[in-house]
């Protein structure tokens, strides 16, 4: 059965608990917050590891990971956590308990782009490169690693917040909040703050499975995993255990422990944590998050991914495009000089608008080169100023 949020929201409601999206005084402090220069746009998972357009996708960052892999460094850990890390996480999972339908998990690229340069040099390039991958493939299967790590983590708090859900619907209580309040908040930071160890284990379990792992070259893959341990290991306290949960048995005694603690809302819970083996499933992913991914852009940045996801803030189409120009800003339709499928767009200063035809959804490119030839902004922050007729043409 599919999931549905809105099943999930009148659970919650008939259950008083309304979320609100204010981050302010929430129990969860690793959340971040989007700086207001930055842009998010959805992706999905299989867009990781389908083909995509290269052309799209080139960006400075291939001329640096051809340095990184022609000089065989070996690890060699970059040093990018900025200052302002702590309020611009590399990547945070907003649960429905408190965001509703804003929940998701949320990725910054920049956090992306230095993993795909630290992973690159944890792997032994001579036996791949360039006789079985192009430069262009190593930075592609680097790049899945990378979100690798950043998604799996957070989706395992969404499994945290499924297992919640289920507590509230078999026992009417509110042990999800309880427990963020009462055991999570007062322990983050701290190595009792088993949740995150557990989130940063759950990536090793991930990519054991077969479905992820055949994806990835052996010599990749032991790479990577060398790459995961000492990123681990040099993690902050609470997200630095993860390395105590890399077996398979260690992971389940944590899972049981975590699980024992949310339902008696304890950090030393009476409850044998060798009993949810019993219950399986029961901290499996209620929704399967292929979709509210988000990745984050700065304002003028370029996606290092095509997606495919689209986008549930609504899509705006070629006509709807093509209508406003025309309506508000004094834009005329050129007619026959659109190549092929597409619509070209005239102002009487000369500037040109360009647009894919008969697109139901056109891409966040086009909308931005539209928003500009009125705004001189690029910014999809205007765009339901745009819409609406309100932008001042410049
Ligand atoms: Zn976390």
């Amino acid at each position: 059965m599919s999931f549905e949020i809105d099943l999930v929201l009148k659970l919650l409601k008939d259950h008083n608990i309304n979320p609100t999206s204010e981050p302010e005084n929430l129990p969860i402090p690793e959340i971040g917050r989007l700086d207001e220069t930055e842009e998010i746009y959805p992706v999905n998972l299989r867009d990781f590891y389908e083909d995509d357009d290269e052309e799209e996708l080139l960006s400075p960052i291939l001329d640096e990971l051809e340095r990184v892999i022609t000089s065989n460094e070996g690890p060699n850990r970059r040093i990018y956590h900025s200052e302002d890390r702590d309020e611009y996480p590399c990547a945070w999972y907003q649960p429905i308990h408190y965001f509703g339908r804003n929940w998701g998990i949320f990725i910054r690229q920049e956090c992306l782009e230095h993993a795909i340069l630290d992973i690159a040099t944890y792997i032994d390039w001579k036996a791949i490169y360039p006789k079985k991958l192009k430069l262009y493939q190593c930075f592609k299967v680097l790049r899945q690693c990378a979100f690798y790590e950043l998604y799996f983590h957070e989706q395992f708090h969404h499994k945290v917040e499924s297992f919640g859900l289920r507590l509230l619907v078999s026992n009417g209580r509110d042990n999800y909040r309880y427990y963020k309040s009462k055991v999570y908040r007062p322990t983050f930071g701290t190595d009792d703050c088993l949740e995150e160890g557990l989130a940063n284990a759950e990536i090793f379990q991930r990519i054991n499975e077969s479905r992820y792992k055949q994806r990835l070259q052996p010599n990749i893959i032991s790479g990577f995993k060398n790459y995961l341990g000492d990123t681990i290991r040099g993690a902050p306290p609470g997200y630095r255990t993860g390395v105590n949960y890399l077996s398979e048995a260690a992971y389940k005694i944590g899972l049981g422990t975590l699980q024992s603690q949310m339902f008696g809302v304890s950090l030393l819970p009476t409850k044998v944590a060798s009993h949810w083996q019993v219950a399986t499933h029961m901290t499996r992913s209620l929704a399967d998050i292929t979709s509210n991914i988000w990745v984050i852009i700065p304002q003028m940045g370029r996606p290092i991914i095509s997606s495919s996801a689209i986008d549930p803030r609504g899509t705006i189409s070629t006509n709807k495009v093509t209508s406003t120009l025309t309506k508000f800003y004094n834009f005329s339709v050129v007619k026959g000089a659109g190549k092929g499928s597409h619509v070209k767009l005239k102002d009487q200063n000369g500037r040109t608008v360009v647009l894919s035809g008969n697109r139901y959804a056109l891409i966040e490119k086009e909308l931005k080169d539209a928003i500009e030839a009125v705004s001189g902004q690029r910014s999809l922050q205007l765009l339901d100023d745009f819409l609406s007729g309100k932008l001042t043409k410049v």
